[in-house]
Parts: structure tokens; C-alpha cells; sequence
């Protein structure tokens, strides 16, 4: 059977792919394939963040990003759930000095960002009544939280109005680069009407792409190909050839009540210790990145014991209120992580056929509509306009350190 043919296709339909795909469709009429294994993205990452955006980071291209996404939330807050109550963060005397010395870039870039003494914190967040540990903090008032879920659905609802071919179940299993185009080889696990199978599809992901029984195979041609595959972009890197050392880290979130603590008025606060949290409809959720977490596609949520081992006492610390949690719930997602943890972005082959874009070190979701609408300029237009990501190349990584985009500022 001759494979359909396509102007583009992008593996990966989480909130990177589908934003390029609301992108490339928005500039131009083309055809677009949006494929995935499973467009429900149960494991996919962004399905599985904490939905926070802000604009302090260590390097302008990230700062950027963040910003050109949290203009387009702010410009219809309520169709992305988008509250913009601000990020709260809290720094020891390590963190106070670094800090500080990033203060100068983000008021060179006109940030709207406060400095806050620790009494200022209590004044503003009364219920943080321990402040004799921090030793500083800052306050953007852009930033907030937004429902990542509504933001990809906008995307995708957007690309498939335009000519963008939803193809759900399709595992991508072989990349080949043809006279005529890029081949991709997928096995269907939609085939005969049937929606993927959970149990298939979590044997296929948690496995970082195990071999599968017998699906029926399918082919697609497309002229350009864009790799969007969040954590599993290395593997499908390794289909044409190309070697990353981006690695899968996983990452756990609870959720739990608090008697008498209300942070609704508050955005995302960020803990001295690490922890993350913001109110979370009537609950309250928050994250910890657990230090030395082995690469791996683990989805495992340890529950009580990573709640009370790391969410409970930091935050009974910092707030007298919250020496009685409840916990409820919670779960585990995978960040992508890239060496220097800036994502990756660019054109990686020598015919601008293949390009890149994922590993965004756990800041996907703030970067999403920057990184789509830069990368549809670079693909269709050949170059940068909005804003110029050629910093986040691959080729960073075989440059030398002063190339790297060492990111500290991530949770
Ligand atoms: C716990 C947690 C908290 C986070 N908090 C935040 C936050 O507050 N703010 C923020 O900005 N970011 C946050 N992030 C990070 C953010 O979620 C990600 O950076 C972002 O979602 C990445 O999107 P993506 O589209 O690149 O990847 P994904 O959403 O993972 O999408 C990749 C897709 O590729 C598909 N795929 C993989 N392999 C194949 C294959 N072989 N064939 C077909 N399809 C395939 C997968 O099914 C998946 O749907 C958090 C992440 C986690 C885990």
C-alpha cells in the first residue's frame, strides 16, 4: 500500500507537539500528521505536571519562552485556567546569593519581579510564620498556574479546525529517510476500530519502548519530520541515527488537605527546601524532585512514604498550620531531562528534514506556545523570527561547555 504522504509529521502529541501543530497549521495551509501512542497521554508528561509558569530562569532564551506562553494565557486566562496569582519563591542563604546574582539580568529585561524580605513573606502569606531560615525571596506577579490539559486541548482542537491528521495508537517503531521524503514505520494500536490499550500502552512506555506482540504495521511519508516525544525522544532520536544523552527522570506529586490553611489567593509558592506547592481546587498539591532519582521510566508513586518522608515536614516546618496534613493522593510523572536542562530545539539533520524539540528539564508546560510558535517560524520561514532559540541546538552538547545552558533554577 502506498503510505499517505504528508507536509509534516510530529511524533508526540503532548503540549509540545500539539502547540507545533496549532502553529504550523495557524501560518500555513499544509497538511500535518500529529501522531501518538496515546493521544489520551496518560504517561505522557503533560498530563502529569504541576502547571505552574514563570519567567525566572539563569538564561534569556528560557526566560523568553516562559514569557511568550504566559502572554498567551493572560490573554484568555479562563479558557486555560489560567490563575495569575503569582510565583512565591523562598531562599536560603545559598540560594539568596544566586539569586542575586541573576537580579541584574531580570530587571535589564524589565521583569516584574519583587524582592521580599522574610517579613514581607509573612505579611503577604500569613500562614508561613517560620522565617528564621530564609534568608531572602522574590515575587512574580506574571507568573501563576495554569491547567496545561485545557492548553493542549486549545492546540488541538485549533490544528485539527486546519488540515492536522490526528493519528492515535500509532507507536513509531522506524524512521527512514527516503528520495522523496521520511518514512515513518508505526504498529497500530487503534487497528480495527479499537482504542490503544492501557495496559499495552503503559507496557510500551514504562518499558521506554519494549517490542510489542503482532500489531499491524503502517507507513506515512512526510517531508519534514519533527521529533516531540518528551522523554522517549531519545529512543526515537536513535531511529535516524541521531545520539542524545537526554534521560528520563521520574518525578512525584501529592495531594492532601491542610485544616485551616487556605492558598487560594496564592499562586505557586517555592519552599527553601524544594518543595513546590499551590492550592489545587479544594486540595492543596505539592512536588519534591528527590535528590539522586535513578534515570528510568518509573511511574511509581511511593504515596505515604514519599509523602511524609519529603512533603509533610518541610512544609510543617514553614507553616505551624500545617502540622496536621492529610494526605489523599497523588502521583508520578517523568521530567525529560537534558544535560545542561535546557531543552532541545532545533533542525538536526543536514537537509532540514528532521528536527527537534523536547527535554525541557520539568518546564515543558510554561514553554509550550514559545517553543511551538518559534519552531513552525524555523520550519516554515527557514529561520527564527519571533525569537531566536538557536541556543537550544543539540550541537551544544558537542561544543564545549561555555555552550551549555546550565539551567539551577528548575523544581
Ligand atoms: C511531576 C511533574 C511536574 C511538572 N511541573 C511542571 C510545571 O509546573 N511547569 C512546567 O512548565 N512543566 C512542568 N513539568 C514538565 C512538563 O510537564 C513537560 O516538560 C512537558 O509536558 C513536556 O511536553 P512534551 O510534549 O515534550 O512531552 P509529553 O507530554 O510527555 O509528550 C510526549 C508524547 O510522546 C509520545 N510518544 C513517546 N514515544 C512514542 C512513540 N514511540 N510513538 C508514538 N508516540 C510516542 C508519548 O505517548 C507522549 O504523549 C512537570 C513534569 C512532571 C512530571
Amino acid at each position: 500500500m502506498t503510505p499517505q504522504k504528508f507536509d509534516i509529521a510530529i511524533i508526540g502529541a503532548g503540549l509540545i507537539g500539539s502547540s507545533l501543530a496549532y502553529h504550523l497549521t495557524n501560518r500555513r495551509s499544509m497538511s500535518v500528521a500529529l501522531l501518538d501512542i496515546d493521544f489520551e497521554g496518560k504517561y505522557s508528561s503533560s498530563e502529569l505536571n504541576a502547571g505552574g509558569a514563570r519567567v525566572e530562569w539563569f538564561h534569556r532564551v528560557n526566560i523568553e519562552l516562559s514569557q511568550l506562553t504566559l502572554d498567551f494565557l493572560a490573554s484568555q486566562p479562563d479558557q486555560f485556567g489560567f490563575r495569575q496569582k503569582g510565583y512565591l519563591w523562598l531562599y536560603d542563604k545559598n540560594k539568596w546569593k544566586t539569586y542575586q546574582r541573576l537580579a541584574p539580568l531580570f530587571k535589564s529585561l524589565e521583569l516584574p519581579i519583587e524582592e521580599l524580605s522574610p517579613q514581607e513573606v509573612h505579611k503577604r502569606v500569613p500562614y508561613i510564620d517560620e522565617i528564621s531560615d530564609i534568608a531572602g525571596a522574590s515575587f512574580g506577579a506574571r507568573d501563576g498556574i495554569f491547567n496545561p490539559n485545557l492548553l493542549k486541548q486549545f492546540f488541538r482542537t485549533q490544528a485539527k479546525q486546519k488540515d492536522c491528521t490526528f493519528i492515535d495508537g500509532a507507536y513509531v517503531k522506524a524512521i527512514e529517510k527516503q528520495s522523496d521524503g521520511v518514512q515513518i514505520t508505526y504498529e497500530d494500536l487503534c487497528a480495527d476500530s479499537k482504542r490503544p490499550n492501557d495496559k499495552e500502552v503503559f507496557d510500551i512506555l514504562s518499558a521506554g519502548m519494549a517490542s510489542t506482540q503482532d500489531l499491524p504495521q503502517k507507513k506515512i511519508l512526510a517531508s519534514r519530520v519533527v521529533n516531540a516525544a518528551g522523554a522517549w525522544a531519545s529512543k526515537i532520536a536513535k531511529l535516524y541515527g541521531h545520539t542524545l544523552d537526554c534521560k528520563p527522570v521520574r518525578r512525584q506529586v501529592s495531594i492532601f488537605d491542610c485544616k485551616g490553611v487556605d492558598l487560594s489567593s496564592c499562586g505557586m509558592i517555592v519552599d527553601t527546601s524544594g518543595v513546590y506547592f499551590h492550592a489545587e481546587a479544594e486540595h492543596i498539591l505539592a512536588g519534591f524532585a528527590t535528590p539522586n532519582e535513578p534515570s528510568g521510566y518509573n511511574f511509581t508513586y511511593e504515596g505515604d512514604r514519599f509523602f511524609e518522608e519529603h512533603i509533610w515536614p518541610p512544609l510543617a516546618h514553614r507553616m505551624s498550620k500545617a502540622q496536621a496534613l492529610k494526605h489523599i493522593t497523588g502521583w508520578a510523572g517523568l521530567y525529560e531531562v537534558s544535560p545542561d536542562h535546557s531543552a532541545v530545539v532545533g533542525c538536526v539533520d543536514s537537509n532540514a528534514q528532521i528536527y527537534e524539540a523536547h527535554s525541557f528539564s520539568g518546564h515543558g508546560a510554561m514553554q509550550s506556545y514559545g517553543v511551538g510558535l518559534a519552531l513552525a517560524e524555523l520550519i516554515l520561514d527557514g529561520k527564527f523570527q519571533t525569537i531566536d532559540v538557536s541556543a537550544l541546538h543539540p550541537r551544544r552538547f558537542q561544543e564545549g561547555l561555555s555552550k551549555l545552558l546550565y539551567e539551577d533554577f528548575h523544581i
